[in-house]
């Protein structure tokens, strides 16, 4: 089976008019999450990563296991007040409103090789908040990679000059 079939799209959710990509008939499927996160890694050609950073919370998912292929330390991107040690927070606009994202403030050291991994790629609006929040502690983006990209909300218009991998694309 392709791995377009564990990708469940449920309409209305969150909010009425959104189809949502649910990865959960994905993760609940050994060989389909091994042969995604396989793709994952080749996809960055043999280049050294030191630190994975996921975004909350379906970024912690393949993040982790990312990381333990990779064999890189895992850092996790919160919510306000979700991280118990010191932060660094990026504040960002959304469509209604505003948004913030944290980081632990050593979690990454200058001139660490960093790959950021979210579940899907919408607008692009959290990734490029993770990218500054990486940037901010002195980390070296090396690629930004995916589960899904929703080409047609642009999302990486917000990431020019960025190295951006999908699985799959919508
Ligand atoms: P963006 O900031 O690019 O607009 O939205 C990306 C964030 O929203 C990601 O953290 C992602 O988890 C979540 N997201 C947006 N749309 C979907 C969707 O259809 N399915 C899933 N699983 N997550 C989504």
């Amino acid at each position: 089976m392709s791995l377009e079939n564990y990708i469940r799209d449920i309409q209305d959710f969150p909010k009425e008019g959104i189809l949502f990509k649910d990865i959960t008939p994905l993760l609940n499927n050994a060989e389909a999450t091994q042969e995604c996160l396989q793709i994952l890694v080749k996809s960055l050609n043999g280049h050294q990563i030191n630190k994975v950073v996921g975004a909350e919370s379906r970024g912690f998912l393949f993040g982790m296991l990312l990381a333990q292929e990779l064999n890189a330390g895992f850092v996790p991107v919160r919510k306000p007040k979700k991280l118990p040690y010191e932060t660094v927070s990026v504040t960002y606009d959304l469509e209604y409103g505003t948004d913030t994202l944290e980081i632990h403030k050593d979690a990454i050291q200058k001139g660490d090789k960093v790959l950021i991994h979210d579940d899907v790629l919408a607008t692009g609006g959290t990734a490029k908040a993770v990218c500054e929040l990486v940037e901010k502690l002195g980390g070296e983006i090396v690629q930004l990679n995916f589960l899904m990209e929703l080409k047609f909300l642009n999302g990486r218009e917000k990431l020019n000059g960025y190295d951006i991998f999908a699985v799959l694309t919508y």
